[in-house]
């Protein structure tokens, strides 16, 4: 029986590897990842020898039906993204899906955990994370209105992820929206330049006009539950 696994890996900091994962990396037979480059600094990193195949969300039937070849000859796979937990906001839930459809219970999906900027931020955020709403990436036009309406009617504690392209429009949308509430932005986790800062979105926004080399790298914002 083929296994296909679902392996996290570090969102910055390459040391973020689980022993299991470097394993798991070394024994199968092809790594399916979203960018080779990326992906192939981790593996050298580990000495990881394994071939690699780019997978990413406009893959075509012919890229899946090799997938289900290799999977057919009883080859074990492994699928990784360019950081972090596959699937969460990046490629590979189709995949997964499909492979369920074509093999039914005759193919062993395992899930190798590993770290991901969601659950990193809302665990460095303080806010109560027994429950939460993730909404992902928010949309740059249609609905995000409406989105933001949702948030600052929810009582939940309320998670996503932005570009430094715009993280001012979104604080000023959340000033806007859910004016006192605390929010939290975690900034470039486990990398050199890392921060997390929490404040109104009033505060935040002065802080960020303040400090525009700030203004750079990977965010995820955590909005307080209420
Ligand atoms: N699947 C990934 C995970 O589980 O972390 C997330 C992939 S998503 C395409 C990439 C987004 O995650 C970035 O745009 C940013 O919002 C967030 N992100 C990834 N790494 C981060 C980091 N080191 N610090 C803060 N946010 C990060």
């Amino acid at each position: 029986m083929s296994k296909f696994y679902i392996i996290g890996t570090p969102i910055g900091n390459l040391e973020d590897m689980t022993f299991r994962a470097v394993r798991i990396l070394k024994e199968v037979d092809l790594v399916l990842c979203e960018d080779t480059r990326v992906t192939k600094k981790l593996l050298d990193k580990y000495e990881i020898k394994t071939p690699t195949l780019s997978y990413h969300q406009h893959s075509k039937i012919s890229k899946i039906e090799k997938i289900f070849d290799l999977m057919k000859e009883g080859k074990n796979l492994a699928l990784v993204s360019d950081a972090g937990t596959p699937t969460i906001s990046d490629p590979g839930s189709v995949l997964v899906s499909k492979i369920r459809g074509e093999f039914g219970n005759d193919v062993e999906v395992l899930v190798v955990p590993g770290p991901s900027a969601l659950i990193s931020a809302l665990s460095g955020s303080g806010f109560t994370a027994d429950q939460f709403l993730f909404l992902g990436f928010l949309p740059h036009k249609k609905g995000r209105e409406t989105l933001f309406k949702e948030i600052a009617e929810t009582k939940r504690t309320v998670a996503f992820y932005e570009s430094p392209h715009r993280i001012i429009k979104t604080l000023n949308s959340l000033n806007e929206f859910v004016g006192d509430r605390k929010i939290m932005i975690a900034r470039e986790l486990t990398k050199i330049y890392e921060e997390i800062v929490s404040g109104t979105a009033g505060e935040l926004l002065k802080y960020f006009e303040g400090n525009p080399v700030k203004i750079k790298g990977e965010f995820v914002v955590v909005v307080s539950n209420k």
